[in-house]
C-alpha cells in the first residue's frame, strides 16, 4: 500500500458511513410497512362492537397501537378512489385529481371511470373470457378493463418510498377492488384486484407483461368456485347480536337470490353472479388475505432491512353496508368476521416478517350513511334524490329563468354537467346561469347546497364549502356541485340500497390507527385527517413526505407527548 496513513485517515474521517445508516434502520427496525384499509369503515363501528372482537385483530391495533379516534376527510366527494388516493397521496382530491369514482372527460367527450386507461389492458388469465355481473355503477362505465394508476396527478408514499430507497423496495397493493388496490400502488408500485368476471386476481398491461408464476398457481385453484351453493351463515348465535331483531327489511337488497336475511345462498359454481356475492361477503376479504399471503412469500416482502410497502384494503364491509346498511345484522357480522381476518392477516405477518419490524397504519376511505328509509322509522326523515329529479329540476329552472331549453347534458353524483354550447348561446353570463341554477336547487328538498363552478374558484368561507372546494378540479369537475341533506340518498336507482359520499360526519369519520414498530399504545381525541397518514408514515422512516402531501405528521405516533 503507497499510502497506508492516507488510507487510515481516509477511514476514520468516514467510517461511519455504512454503519450510521445500519443504525438509523436498526433505530426504526421497519422492514415492512402494511397500509391496511377497510372500505367503508365508518369510525363508530369500532365502538358499536368493540367489546365482542377477539384477541389480535381490531383489538390488537387498538390496544397496542396509536388510535386517532377523531379523524375526518376534508373533502366532500367521500368515494372510494377519492379517500383512497387522498390516504396514498397525503393531499385532497382537489390536487392528487381523483375526485369522484366517476368524471366528465372532456378530451374524449365522455363519463370515465377514476382509474381506466385503454392503453393498459387487462392481462388476461384464463382463455376463454368470461363475463360477470357487474353491480358496480361506476365500473359499469368504463369501457375498457384497462386500468393503471396514469389519472393520479401527484406522488403516493409508495412513489416516495421507492425513490428515497434507490428502487430497492418492493412496492406491492391488493384489493378486491381495482381502484382500492392501483391507487395505493402509486405510479411505481404493482397492484392486483379481483375480477368479478371469474373470481382470479388480476393486474394490467401497466404492470405485468405476464402474470408471476405465483400469481398463475394462485388463480388455478379457482378458490371462488368453492363457494358455490354454501351460504353465509352467521359467526355466532343470533341472540348475542346487538342487531339481530333488523335482519328483514324491506329496503335491503336481494343480490340475484343472495337473500335479505341469513343464511345468505350463494349462487352456484360457475354462476356469473358468484364472484361479486364473494365480496358481498366475509369470503371476499378471505381470498384477498390469502392473495396477499402468498404474494407477501413469493415476493419476499420484509425480508431484508430495505423496508417494502404492502397495501390491503378491503372491501367486502363497504359492499355489505351498501346492499343492507351499515346497521344491519349483516354489517355486524361482517365486522366480527373482518375483525377474525385481521388477526390471520397479522399474526401471518408476525410469522414471517415481525410485527416489531412492520409499521402498520388502518385506516378507512370513507364512512358510510345509514338508509333513508331507516332513518324515517326512527323519526328522523329523510328521502332518496335521484339522477332524474335533479336534472328535471335543473332544466325547469333554466327554462323558466332563462328560456334555455334541456339546458342539462348529465349528471353524475355530486355534479351537474351544463351545455357548454346552450350556455354560449344564451344572452347571459355563463356565470349567472351555473349561479341561479344551483341557488335555486340549493332550497328543493333533500339539496343542503348546490355549488357552481365559478363560486369554487374564490375562496370559501364555511367548512361545507370548504369541504366542496377541495373536491373540486377544474379540469375534471362538473358545472354544479350537488350536496345532499343529511341522510338523503344521492345515487342512481338500482341495488344500492345504502350510499356515502356526502361531505357529513357520518361519511368523513374513518379510524386512523399507527401500529406495530415502535408505535406505543394511546388513545388520541384531537381533529385529524387521513391527509396526515402519508406524511406521518414518511416521517416515521426518516423520509420526506410525498411531493404534494399537505397534512400534517402526527407526532404522537412517533411518541412526541402533547
Ligand atoms: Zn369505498
Amino acid at each position: 500500500m503507497l499510502f497506508p496513513a492516507l488510507a487510515v485517515s481516509i477511514a476514520s474521517l468516514f467510517p461511519a458511513t455504512d454503519a450510521l445508516s445500519t443504525d438509523a434502520r436498526d433505530q426504526n427496525n421497519v422492514r415492512l410497512v402494511l397500509q391496511i384499509t377497510v372500505d367503508g369503515l365508518r369510525r363508530d363501528l369500532l365502538d358499536r362492537y368493540r367489546q365482542r372482537f377477539g384477541q389480535g385483530g381490531f383489538r390488537y391495533l387498538l390496544e397496542s397501537g396509536t388510535f386517532f379516534a377523531n379523524a375526518h376527510y376534508q373533502h366532500a366527494n367521500t368515494e372510494t378512489i377519492v379517500g383512497h388516493t387522498t390516504l396514498a397521496t397525503g393531499t385532497y382530491p382537489s390536487d392528487h385529481g381523483m375526485i369522484g369514482n366517476v368524471w366528465y372527460d372532456s378530451e374524449r367527450g365522455e363519463l370515465r371511470y377514476n382509474i381506466e386507461d385503454p392503453k393498459h389492458p387487462l392481462l388476461p388469465t384464463r382463455q376463454n373470457a368470461l363475463e360477470g355481473v357487474q353491480v358496480d355503477p361506476a365500473q359499469k362505465l368504463a369501457r375498457t378493463k384497462g386500468r393503471s394508476p396514469a389519472s393520479i396527478l401527484v406522488e403516493t408514499f409508495s412513489d416516495r418510498l421507492k425513490a428515497y430507497y434507490g428502487g430497492r423496495s418492493k412496492v406491492f397493493a391488493v384489493s378486491a377492488k381495482d381502484r382500492g388496490a392501483v391507487s395505493m400502488a402509486g405510479h411505481t408500485g404493482k397492484a392486483f384486484w379481483f375480477s368479478t368476471d371469474n373470481g382470479d386476481f388480476v393486474s394490467s398491461t401497466y404492470y405485468y407483461d405476464e402474470y408471476p408464476d405465483w400469481v398463475v398457481d394462485w388463480n388455478k385453484q379457482r378458490q371462488v368456485e368453492l363457494l358455490g351453493g354454501q351460504q353465509w351463515q352467521l359467526l355466532n348465535d343470533l341472540p348475542t347480536y346487538l342487531l339481530g331483531h333488523q335482519d328483514d327489511r324491506p329496503y335491503e337488497t336481494d343480490l340475484r337470490g343472495y337473500g335479505r336475511v341469513f343464511p345468505h345462498q350463494f349462487a352456484a359454481a360457475g354462476s356469473p353472479i358468484l364472484p361479486t356475492q364473494a365480496i358481498v361477503s366475509p369470503y371476499g376479504d378471505r381470498l384477498t388475505l390469502d392473495f396477499a399471503k402468498l404474494l407477501v412469500r413469493s415476493e419476499g416482502l420484509g425480508s431484508d432491512s430495505i423496508p417494502d410497502y404492502l397495501s390491503i384494503s378491503f372491501s367486502g364491509l363497504d359492499a355489505v353496508n351498501h346492499f343492507f346498511g351499515p346497521s344491519s345484522l349483516e354489517n355486524e357480522d361482517m365486522m366480527l368476521q373482518l375483525d377474525r381476518t385481521l388477526r390471520d392477516l397479522l399474526a401471518f405477518i408476525d410469522e414471517t416478517v415481525g410485527l416489531d419490524k412492520t409499521l402498520i397504519v388502518l385506516s378507512a376511505d370513507h364512512g358510510m350513511a345509514e338508509m333513508p328509509e331507516y332513518m324515517t322509522e326512527l323519526g328522523f326523515p329523510a328521502g332518496r334524490l335521484y339522477p332524474e329529479d335533479i336534472i328535471a329540476a335543473a332544466n325547469q329552472i333554466a327554462k323558466e329563468r332563462f328560456d334555455i331549453e334541456d339546458i342539462v347534458r348529465f349528471y353524475y353524483r355530486p355534479y351537474l354537467y351544463l351545455d357548454a354550447g346552450k350556455l354560449d348561446s344564451a344572452s347571459f353570463e355563463a356565470d349567472q346561469v351555473q349561479n341561479e341554477i344551483a341557488a335555486a336547487l340549493t332550497v328543493r328538498p333533500g339539496i343542503a347546497l348546490a355549488l357552481a363552478r365559478g363560486e369554487l374558484m374564490k375562496p370559501q368561507a364555511t367548512q361545507l364549502r370548504l369541504q366542496v372546494q377541495r373536491s373540486f378540479h377544474p379540469e375534471r369537475s362538473g358545472d354544479i356541485y350537488v350536496v345532499q341533506d343529511l341522510y338523503w340518498f344521492n345515487f342512481d336507482k338500482g341495488p344500492v340500497a345504502a350510499m356515502h359520499g356526502s361531505p357529513w360526519r357520518y361519511d368523513t369519520h374513518v379510524p386512523i390507527i399507527f401500529a406495530g414498530a415502535g408505535i406505543r399504545s394511546r388513545v388520541v381525541h384531537r381533529l385529524v385527517h387521513p391527509v396526515d397518514v402519508a406524511p406521518t408514515l414518511s416521517a416515521v422512516l426518516g423520509m420526506t413526505a410525498p411531493g404534494s402531501a399537505k397534512g400534517t405528521i402526527l407526532g404522537e405516533a412517533l411518541g412526541d407527548d402533547d
